[in-house]
């Protein structure tokens, strides 16, 4: 691991986040995950941050082939005491976005011009979205959305995502690296 590569991780652990190294090829992309986007995700079409506003799954499986690293960005959060768990998600995946944004803004800094997060859930800054992005500079599509395979990626770091533990909620970014 390079020293550059090394410093991303360091700030990723002081903002309190578990950050795993990946090569890019570790990183899989299939077609029938935007299934569940389409059938079964209530945020379907409302968000500009997800299907079908952002970039085909093709379109994004060949820009992956630019980038050699990445970075598995995981803050987990203790929700056991949480009554509403749909608005702590909400809340919760906000304040990861922002720290994970701030480890972009630093890997860029850093001399990693085409570092590009892709972000935990889908993006709320605002509480419905325009016709077009009120906030473009804040704007990354989540990983599912163009088709990564996050559960099989955990598996090879030998963590869970555990979907149905209501108890501690993972937000889960990729910060891509080059
Ligand atoms: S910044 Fe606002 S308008 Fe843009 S994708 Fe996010 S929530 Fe939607």
């Amino acid at each position: 691991m390079t020293k550059e590569i090394q410093s991303v991780i360091n700030k990723a652990e002081k903002l309190g986040l578990a950050a795993y190294m990946l090569e890019a090829s570790d990183i899989d992309v299939e077609n029938r995950s935007r299934l569940k986007c389409a059938y079964g995700c209530r945020g379907y079409e409302k968000r500009l941050s997800c299907p079908p506003h952002i970039l085909s799954v093709d379109e994004f499986r060949k820009m992956l082939t630019e980038y050699s690293t990445a970075i598995l960005l995981i803050e987990e959060h203790d929700t056991s005491g949480e009554k509403d768990i749909f608005n702590a998600w909400s809340r919760l995946r906000k304040g990861s976005f922002h720290k994970m944004l701030d480890i972009e803004y630093f890997a860029f800094r850093n001399g990693f011009t085409f570092t590009q997060l892709l972000r935990p859930g889908a993006c709320n800054e605002c509480d419905i979205c325009g016709e077009t992005c009120n906030k473009p500079e804040l704007r990354r599509f989540p990983p599912e959305a163009v088709g990564i395979n996050l559960s099989k990626l955990m598996e090879k770091k030998g963590l869970q995502i555990e979907y149905c533990n209501f108890d501690r909620v993972k937000c889960i970014g990729i910060l891509l690296l080059d």
